[in-house]
């Protein structure tokens, strides 16, 4: 259920409502929107309790809304506005498309260097690199751990981008939140409950990749666990999904942008590269992302492709990179981002 309070209501009026929700054994999310403060509360049998309550009796209180989706704050109905989420200067989810770039693994700071200034020098506003890596094979690389999250602070303070990594369990939560701008919860981790629990209780974006055979209602329930924890700050990432086509690794369901954005306020970005697995796709398929109204991409590029230690093949060089980002702008801009 949601309470939306009058236009002028009063913070004092807000605190005192919250507390009794709270007293009710009720959590009650604040959101506050241009317009007006909403109250999202969750909890069992909330219908009949707050009707019991005289909640609508309450000073302040407009009115009661009953959310039939079973996401409450990760709805529209919860938050008409869209969400902003701010990660150092870049805002994802406003008027402008961000891009994260950068290779798929850190392999080294010299490799992480050259990619991080040259991805900088084309366009790109905050900087990726895997640490510890999901690999479908227990004997391909696995990442260089807290080495490589060490190199993305360096790249952070070199370059002044901020720094997107992923985070696979919650035993490494810690010591990756240390350093990551932008904790990444991989497709393969979607459904981890008790990790995104934990991410509930960090006060860092996250980057909530979609499960590969999640349906949007389970992609949204995942980024539910995150909102309800007190963290209100997701952006939602379509990767990719399972399908029987094997033309791609991976079929990108690019309609799920326009439909992100009817069902929630929260942004979503776009993955070329993970989804495609073939980096001849990944700029027309970047293009067509932002053309359908995603916040942004999120592209691996590697100076050396043919040296990757992983995902050579769908790793755009960096001159392939620059033209691509010459072509968004364009496409960007003919859509009004
Ligand atoms: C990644 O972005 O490095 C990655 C492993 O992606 P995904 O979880 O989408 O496979
Ligand atoms: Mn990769």
């Amino acid at each position: 259920m949601v309470i939306v309070m009058e236009a002028g209501s009063s913070p004092g009026q807000i605190a005192y409502l919250k507390g009794k929700l709270q007293n009710a054994g009720f959590k009650a999310h604040v959101s506050h929107g241009a317009s007006r403060i909403i109250i999202g509360v969750i909890g069992e049998d909330t219908r009949r309790k707050l009707e019991d309550m005289a909640i609508k009796a309450i000073p302040g209180v407009e009115k009661i809304v009953s959310i039939l989706k079973p996401y409450i704050l990760a709805s529209r109905e919860f938050m008409p506005e869209d969400t902003i989420i701010q990660v150092g200067s870049v805002a994802i989810g406003g008027t402008e498309i961000q891009v994260i770039a950068g290779p798929c693994a850190i392999e080294s700071e010299g490799q992480a260097l050259e990619t991080a200034l040259a991805v900088k020098r084309a366009g790109a506003t905050l900087f990726r690199g895997g640490a510890f890596k999901p690999r479908t094979s227990p004997y391909s690389f696995q990442g260089l751990g807290e080495k490589a999250l060490k190199i993305m602070a360096k790249v952070r303070e070199v370059t002044g981008l901020q720094i997107v990594t992923e985070v696979m369990d919650s035993d490494t939560l810690p010591l990756v939140a240390e350093y990551a701008d932008v904790l990444q919860i991989g497709t393969r981790n979607m459904q981890n409950y008790q990790l995104l629990k934990k991410l509930g209780e960090c006060r860092k974006p996250v980057l909530l990749k979609r499960g590969a055979s999640a349906s949007v209602e389970e992609w949204l329930l995942a980024a539910e666990y995150i909102l309800a924890g007190g963290n209100y700050q997701v952006i939602l990432c379509e990767r990719g999904i399972r399908t029987f086509a094997n033309n791609t690794r991976y079929t990108l369901d690019l309609s799920v942008v326009p439909l992100i954005k009817s069902l929630t306020h929260l942004p979503i970005m776009v993955d070329p590269s993970h989804s495609t697995g073939k980096w001849e796709l990944v700029a027309p398929m970047s293009n067509a992302a932002i053309a359908a109204g995603a916040d942004g991409i999120i592209v691996e590029v590697h100076p050396n492709p043919e040296e990757a230690l992983s995902d050579g093949a769908q790793s755009l060089t960096i001159g392939r990179f620059t033209s691509m980002m010459h072509d968004l702008r364009a496409v960007a801009r003919a859509v009004g981002r």
